[in-house]
């Protein structure tokens, strides 16, 4: 039995897929029939068309044709007679092997690429990597599961899922995740949470005990993975698997309930989302806003910076979708643990602590008007709230606001209505722009305190390190200290303040988070029925008087058996 940390609730009983990062090394050889060798090469690309026909036949059918665009630009790659051409044309005169030859084309040719003016073409660099290694395996036989290709029911065992890979999850087909490294806040287990798939994470070295094809159960509360358990063990496990389900149900009838406390303070339950599908399971678990719409993942399932077009039809779809309720989207935070394999990006010491979110936008404000005017202009369309990410400073804050105004100017001009009225808040996820909240809040509609980052950069614990993970904790008396500063320094102001880091759907805090005042609580669309029962079931009054000694605690543990005891959670 494994234990690490239990990222995404549920129970998965299946069999072990695991994606392999197999790197192999490309030997230089001479060939003495170059034809032959052509021959052979001309195969593999024949093989490697075959299977990106079917998968992005597969991945259209089931997951729709923006996630399957990628593939269709693979293919149109192993078209192209100038890239194919060399590779022959290297086979030929040179008499190297297919496998050099291909790689070393493949390589140069996206160097070039990457050198390119024209950001197309810079954004084609990683296209060709990816399609070189595909024929590459075929031509040494080498199989490694990619994930998009998936025919049968698994639990996938990986280092690492990065946000793109967990995007082209077919959740018919994988029922469960396990990575080695990763923490709670990972972008993989909120995507994995979105999913409503059992997910286990930072298992650490230990992961290599998992076979491929091994039965193994994955219980994602307990952070547990057993691996081929015994008859009983399995009954056990098949038992808690209905439990579950039949809990799961029992909560539907907090779908159409209001979101009110037992002495009638009522509070915004809210959705994170990434996509517009996952806003079926945000309007079955009974959502009454978007709390956070992270519209990187929008912009990773793309093979090219999305377009003004695009993105106002995504946004506009949500807002439809709402009904009128309200939607916070929030501006591109890519940098991090989110990258853009058409974007490339120097590499950085401290990532989290680097070129990302509204830092990149106010440097590449290009990429910002695109999105800004996409999201004025689909703001008719419902209740639209516009969030920048990652504000550290009151400059940073005037900067991303004068460039939308210069977006509304220009859009007036064009004669493009838009909603003249529509708030625009900020995450409040970095502790210097906690400290100054009070200020902030004069020049904002709202707060949304994204605790995900802001407990990284308080403890400074980086959210993705599995070895540090016991430090990262949501009940540090400085962050609570810090949160509270930021509601009641938005209150002063008058102003919402949220939350959607994924503390705000941790059942266990929420009614300290109540007492505290929040206003607004957004996660995961699977943990909102969870919470309200529970806020359904607090009493107002007594979260307040429970969150006062709270602060005057020094230690996280004597906060945790506080709560426990005083909520009997
Ligand atoms: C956060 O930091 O709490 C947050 C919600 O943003 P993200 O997890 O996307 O960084
Ligand atoms: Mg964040």
């Amino acid at each position: 039995m494994l234990k690490a940390i239990g990222a995404s609730f549920g129970i998965a009983i299946g069999r072990a897929l695991v994606i392999s990062e197999e790197v192999v090394e490309i030997k230089e050889s001479k060939v003495v029939d170059s034809e032959r060798e052509i021959a052979r090469f001309n195969n593999a690309v024949e093989e490697a068309m075959m299977q990106l026909e079917k998968i992005n036949k597969d991945v259209k059918e089931k997951l729709g044709s923006e996630k399957a665009e990628i593939f269709e630009a693979h293919l149109f790659m192993l078209k192209d007679p100038e890239f194919i051409g060399s590779i022959q044309k290297k086979i030929a005169s040179d008499k190297f092997n297919a496998e050099y030859s291909l790689k070393t084309v493949g390589d140069e040719t996206a160097a070039i690429f990457e050198l390119m003016e024209n950001k197309y073409m810079t954004e084609r660099a990683a296209d060709i990597r990816d399609v070189s290694k595909r024929v590459l395996n075929i031509l040494m036989g080498i199989k490694i599961a990619s994930i998009a290709e998936i025919q049968e029911e698994c639990i996938l065992i990986a280092k690492d899922l990065t946000p793109s890979d967990t995007a082209q999850i077919d959740k018919t087909k994988v029922l469960a995740l396990v990575t080695e490294i990763g923490g709670k806040t990972a972008h993989t287990c909120i995507i994995a949470r979105s999913l409503e798939l059992p997910a286990v994470v930072g298992v650490g070295a230990s992961i290599s005990k998992i076979k491929d094809g091994d039965l193994i159960i994955v219980d994602g509360e307990e952070g547990l993975i057993i691996i081929n358990p015994d008859e009983k063990t399995l009954n056990d496990y098949k038992a808690k698997k209905i439990e579950f389900t039949e809990s799961k149900n029992q909560l539907l009838k907090y779908a159409t309930m209001k979101s009110n406390t037992l002495d009638g303070k009522a509070v915004e339950l809210a959705a994170n989302i990434g996509s517009v599908e996952d806003l079926e399971s945000v309007l079955k678990n009974g959502a009454e806003a978007i709390g956070l719409f992270r519209t990187e993942f929008l912009y990773m399932s793309k093979t090219a910076l999305p377009t003004e077009e695009e993105q106002f039809e995504t946004y506009k779809s949500v807002l439809e979708k709402m009904g009128g309720k309200p939607v916070i989207i929030r501006t591109l935070d890519i940098g991090g643990d989110k990258k853009l394999d058409y974007l490339p990006m120097k590499e950085e010491m401290n990532p989290f602590l680097g070129y990302r979110a509204i830092r990149l936008c106010l440097d590449r404000t290009d990429i910002f008007i695109t999105q800004l005017r996409a999201l004025l202009r689909a703001s008719t369309h419902g209740t639209l709230k516009i969030m920048f990410p990652m504000i550290s400073c009151l400059q940073e804050l005037r900067m991303a606001k004068k460039i939308l105004e210069q977006c509304k100017n220009e859009l007036k001009s064009e004669g493009v209505v838009f909603d003249e009225n529509l708030q625009v808040g900020i995450m409040i996820e970095i502790p210097s722009a906690a400290l100054i909240s009070d200020i902030l809040a004069k020049e904002v509609d709202f707060f949304s305190i994204g605790t995900n980052d802001l407990i990284q950069y308080t403890t400074a614990v980086d959210r993705m390190n599995e070895k540090i993970s016991y430090l990262y904790d949501f009940y540090h008396p400085g962050v609570l200290r810090l949160i509270k500063t930021v509601i009641d320094n938005g209150h002063k102001a008058g102003i919402m303040v949220g939350m959607c880091g994924e503390m705000a759907g941790d059942t266990k805090l929420i009614p300290l988070l109540l007492g505290f005042g929040l206003d607004e609580l957004s996660m995961s669309a699977s943990s909102i029925l969870r919470a309200r029962k529970t806020v359904t079931n607090s009493n107002y009054e007594d979260c307040v008087k429970l969150s006062v000694p709270v602060l005057s605690f020094g230690d996280s543990d004597e906060i945790k058996e506080f709560l426990k005891v005083s909520t009997k959670a």
